[in-house]
């Protein structure tokens, strides 16, 4: 079991912006993704139809979201929500999402799918970032499959494109679904701010990059679910976000 420290937590949105930072404990910030997949769950209902294609949404973003955390959290989590886990897909390596992931792969007995090759050094160091941080309970592994840009991974009849966003960390990923105008960014960009850079082979131009040359050319309407904090939408970031706005960036369609 993950254990973090109230001052401990080694990955959260960029720490430039103050008003974000300050409203979000460590803590906070972890109660408030259990509550998560019901928003999502909504989204896709919404766009998506059919109650097959909300639960095993729903299976892939417990799988996809709670890997880092607390393994215990996450197993009441999918026993709260009564899914099925068939695969856990991962956005990057950093431990707050990847340090339970070996666990769950035995416990679910599924595949661990993603990130980029590229944070493997990551994934090799999670138990030594654990004791750095005062958790226990994180296990070094190598994924079943890598991912990298422009391959796919689907759940059922959910197709979701792969996009090698590097920035916050060297391997990170991103799994955009065309019909459904979603993605789900991991810590690439969050609602008000970007990932942090300051942790190694982070490169605060090469996440602008990722993030105007590959995410905003999918469209405005996009809406996306980041690794923490709630959901908002391109259009919204392109606005108001201090980091990336079109205003800040000189984006232009
Ligand atoms: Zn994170
Ligand atoms: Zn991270």
């Amino acid at each position: 079991m993950l254990t973090a420290k109230a001052n401990g937590y080694p990955d959260k949105p960029s720490s430039t912006n103050n008003r974000q930072v300050a409203n979000s404990s460590p803590l906070k910030q972890h109660n408030a993704d259990i509550y998560e997949p019901r928003r999502f769950k909504r989204q896709v209902q919404t766009a998506g139809g059919s109650s097959h294609r909300f639960s095993t949404a729903c299976d892939d973003l417990l799988a996809h979201r709670y890997p880092g955390g607390d393994v215990d959290r996450i197993k009441q989590a999918i026993q709260q929500h009564g899914v099925t886990i068939t695969a856990i897909w991962l956005t990057h390596g950093h431990i707050d999402h990847a340090g339970g992931a070996a666990e769950c792969r035995r416990t679910y007995d599924c595949e661990i799918i993603g990130p980029h090759p590229d944070d493997q050094f990551w994934l090799d160091d999670l138990e030594k970032t654990a004791s750095n941080y005062g958790m226990a309970g994180a296990e070094n592994f190598t994924p079943d499959t890598y991912l990298y840009d422009g391959d796919s991974v689907s759940l059922e009849d959910l197709e979701f494109q792969i996009l090698h966003c590097p920035g916050h960390s060297p391997g990170s990923v991103v799994f955009y679904n065309q019909a459904l105008s979603f993605a789900f960014v991991g810590d690439v960009v969050f609602q008000g701010s970007i990932g942090r850079t300051d942790l190694p082979q982070g490169n605060h131009q090469q996440l602008i990059d990722s993030i105007t040359r590959k995410l905003w050319p999918l469209g405005s309407d996009i809406q996306f679910f980041p690794g923490h904090g709630p959901g908002s939408s391109f259009a919204v970031e392109r606005e108001n976000n201090g980091f990336v706005a079109d205003s800040v960036t000189g984006y232009s369609d």
